[in-house]
């Protein structure tokens, strides 16, 4: 049995005042979602304000990015170790927001998804549990090639740390098109990816792709997450905008629960 994870992506967000504000809605709330893992991730500014609020609160918390590198002349970055000390428990991969960033450089798929397998090394090497963002942009989607996509990563990612790594690993299905939108998957649809995602992770391990934790995410709120997290392969969301208002972020995390 695989226990939900709802994980809360400020994305750049909040400052000291209003994350307080959020922080305390939550954890005033804590004791109505008890039968879920719940992380939160601030801008990194703020990391140091989230741990104190939430150590020993049973709320974990990380980052939105890591560096692929270990230490050194890399202006702007932040390491894996570097999470380790600030007592991060995940740390977000590869969300499609970083990849357009760096698909302003003009990098191809491959070698964006081979940078995602880099940092994915290097937050395991940490302990860090790393949540690795994968879905399709709106093109993709439009023509076709969502397996494709979520199959090639996922590839990679195997073929560079072996299937056993997946068992510290958290897969969040996100769908470009429904990130930010409005659009979320329906159940249905995003059921159907997962447990793709989960059938390619078996053809190398049973028992691994058995409890893998594949979250959904893309405008999950808190009036359509009971729906995604009631189907057998969907085990909690990954929340963008819903995770910035304390009601409404309870409500998911209570919808995980039931
Ligand atoms: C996200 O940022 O990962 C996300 C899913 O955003 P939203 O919930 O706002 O669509």
């Amino acid at each position: 049995m695989r226990k939900p994870l709802v994980a809360g992506n400020w994305k750049m967000n909040g400052n000291s005042a209003s994350n307080t504000l959020l922080l305390d809605g939550i954890l005033a709330q804590k004791n109505t979602f008890t039968s879920v893992d719940v992380a939160i991730f601030p801008s990194a500014v703020y990391l140091h304000q989230v741990q104190i609020a939430l150590e020993r609160s049973g709320l974990s918390w990380g980052t939105q990015n890591l560096s692929q590198f270990r230490q050194g002349a890399y202006t702007g970055e932040i390491s894996a170790a570097m999470l380790k000390d600030f007592g991060c428990k995940y740390v977000l991969i590869g969300h499609s927001e970083r990849r357009g960033l760096y698909a302003e450089l003009n990098l191809d798929h491959f070698v964006l998804d081979h940078i995602v397998a880099d940092k994915y090394e290097m937050a395991l090497t940490e302990g860090v549990s790393p949540i690795i963002c994968i879905g399709e942009t709106p093109e993709e989607h439009a023509t076709g090639q969502t397996e494709e996509v979520v199959a090639r990563l996922l590839d990679i990612l195997i073929k560079q740390n072996g299937v056993k790594a997946l068992a510290q690993t958290v897969l969040a299905y996100e769908p470009v098109w429904a990130i930010g939108t409005g659009k979320s998957a329906t159940p249905e649809w995003a059921q159907e990816v997962h447990s793709f995602m989960r059938e390619r992770v078996a053809k190398h391990d049973r028992a691994t792709a058995e409890s893998l934790q594949i979250l959904y995410g893309g405008s999950v709120k808190g009036d359509n997450a009971a729906p995604l997290f009631s189907m057998p392969d969907i085990d909690g969301g990954l929340v963008g905008g819903a995770s910035l208002d304390a009601d409404e972020f309870v409500k998911i995390c209570q919808a995980a629960c039931s």
